[in-house]
């Protein structure tokens, strides 16, 4: 049990960085899946495990259930897979989606990078260093080296996910791509008329910052 410690899962983490406000829906709200979405993790599951036994056969640790008390946070996960190369820890994070043209999606980096601060604090303590490899489906894979930067996300975006739990509301990292297939947009566009009328609005936005920062992680 987590006890008062709060818990956090890198997936969830990721959500948070590519949007705050959807986290805060699928907190409050609950996950809202369509059949496309339903379909879609169906295929990620049989990709997951594909490949999850070919990491296997390669001697990979593979999804191996970690779980971390920092502060006064409990992270637990399971990363896809994890190795120890001459010294370096490298974690590897699937996704069925498409790449960006270089790096990585700066979510998908950052849930890499929880995995990485997870394993180097607990099944990886001997290593001297981190990368993140995450692997897209449409694309290839990205290899990125564990930078204080990212640790620096993962822990920034830790914080502010327990005060969206406990009801503020974040930003809404709006886009027209993510906009557009998100279930929640009609409730989105709905809260920000609220909080636009006198009034209604908080002034403190947990992930504005996310605004300043490259939704492509390129290096480390
Ligand atoms: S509509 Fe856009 S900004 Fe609002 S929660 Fe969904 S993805 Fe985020």
């Amino acid at each position: 049990m987590a006890g008062d410690r709060f818990p956090v899962k890198p997936s969830s983490l990721r959500t948070y960085i590519y949007c705050p406000r959807l986290y805060f829906f699928e907190v409050h709200l609950g996950r809202r899946r369509g059949l496309a979405e339903v379909f879609r993790l169906a295929l990620g599951r049989l990709f997951h495990l594909a490949l999850g036994i070919l990491d296997y056969l390669r001697g990979r640790r593979v999804e191996e259930k970690v779980e971390v008390e920092v502060g006064g946070f409990l992270f637990v996960g399971r990363p896809d897979a994890w190795r120890v190369e001459d010294g370096t820890l490298i974690v590897t994070e699937r996704k069925t989606s498409r790449a960006p043209r270089s790096g990585a999606w700066l979510s998908d980096a950052a849930q890499a990078a929880a995995y990485a601060f997870m394993l180097l604090r607990s099944k990886a303590r001997g290593a001297r260093g981190a990368e993140i490899e995450v692997s897209y489906a449409r694309g290839g894979s990205r290899r990125l080296r564990l930078s204080e930067d990212l640790v620096d996300i993962v822990l920034r975006a830790a914080g502010e996910m327990r005060l969206v739990r406990e009801g503020v509301v974040p930003y809404p990292n709006r886009s027209p791509g993510k906009c557009g297939v998100c279930p929640f947009r009609e409730a989105c566009e709905s809260l920000d008329r609220e909080l636009a009328a006198p009034g209604g609005g908080e002034v403190f936005e947990p992930g504005s910052w996310l605004a300043g920062l490259d939704p492509v992680a390129r290096g480390g």
